[in-house]
């Protein structure tokens, strides 16, 4: 009996230990120069069928709203995500938001996310760079790029924040012992997106995990680019993709799984799915409409 009842208080602790049920995520919008009310569902979408996470939207004011009613509690949340791009939040949510992260949140910075915030000092370190509004190279930092087999800072004048014509294009692992491309190709085909490229910024504690080359032919650098970063801020860790501009992009199956696997990575430190069986080939996008 007392073996029965051992064995019973095991399972009953077993499977508590997976009825705590999935994380708390925070999904941030409210402000983009992208389709935002379109994008937040599909993020939503995505980061709950991974069955890891449920998904709360933040919303901010509109433009020239009164952004001091936005103050959401994100010590809730195992993972915050930003489908943000606008106006500045107030110096109460900017300063919870930065003791959130540095004690050990996490943070999912997603496509245009980079392009806010360029005053914001500790953001940019939260995201190592980023493009657009007032970025210049000769004040917000140095660009990442990835030559001759490693990562290397690039200081060359000009602007930041740039892409191309968008067309399907290879992203290449560059840290294969990242837990978010652990078991994914090497080189894969991501379908037509913008490929950003010369973003500038602190580039600090920063990890370069995929790149893809900006082709000079539709007008981007000839460089590897940063595509997946990851960054240590504090205790926090962040994700940042520059990837999927718009719906038909987001549904490219790397978009969804790197998403998936960034946002368990960025709120636990580990990565536990498996990688799907449609996972795009090298020279071959795959696609979940
Ligand atoms: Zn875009």
């Amino acid at each position: 009996m007392r073996l029965i009842a051992s064995i019973a208080l095991l399972f009953t602790l077993h499977v508590s230990a997976f009825a705590a049920g999935p994380m708390k995520a925070l999904l941030i919008d409210g402000q983009n120069n992208h389709q935002w009310k379109l994008t937040s569902p599909v993020l939503k979408k995505i980061l709950e069928d991974s069955g890891l996470f449920t998904v709360e939207i933040a919303t901010t004011p509109e433009k020239g709203g009164d952004m001091s009613t936005f103050h959401p509690d994100f010590s809730k949340y195992a993972v915050v995500i930003s489908n943000y791009n606008g106006e500045p939040w107030s110096k109460e949510t900017n300063d919870a938001f930065e003791a959130y992260v540095r004690k050990g949140g996490g943070f999912v910075s997603y496509h245009a996310a980079d392009n806010a915030f360029p005053e914001w000092k500790e953001y940019n370190q939260m995201i190592a760079v980023g493009g657009w509004g007032a970025r210049k190279e000769e004040t917000a930092g140095v660009r990442l790029r990835f030559r001759d087999g490693k990562t290397v800072t690039d200081n060359t004048p000009g602007g930041c924040g740039h892409h191309g014509n968008r067309l399907p294009f290879q992203v290449t692992v560059r840290d294969t012992k990242s837990p978010i491309v652990k078991g994914l190709p090497m080189v894969w085909m991501h379908a037509g997106d913008e490929l950003y490229d010369s973003l500038c910024g602190p580039a600090r504690e920063v990890d370069v995990v995929a790149t893809a080359m900006s082709d000079p032919a539709n007008k981007g650098t000839g460089e590897n680019e940063p595509m997946l970063m990851t960054i240590q801020y504090g205790k926090g860790r962040v994700f940042h993709t520059t990837l999927g501009h718009d719906v038909p992009a987001m549904q490219s199956v790397d978009f969804i799984v790197t998403l998936q696997r960034g946002a368990e990575w960025a709120a636990t430190g580990k990565v536990k799915q498996a990688v799907p069986a449609d996972f795009p080939k090298p020279d071959e996008v795959s696609v979940r409409k």
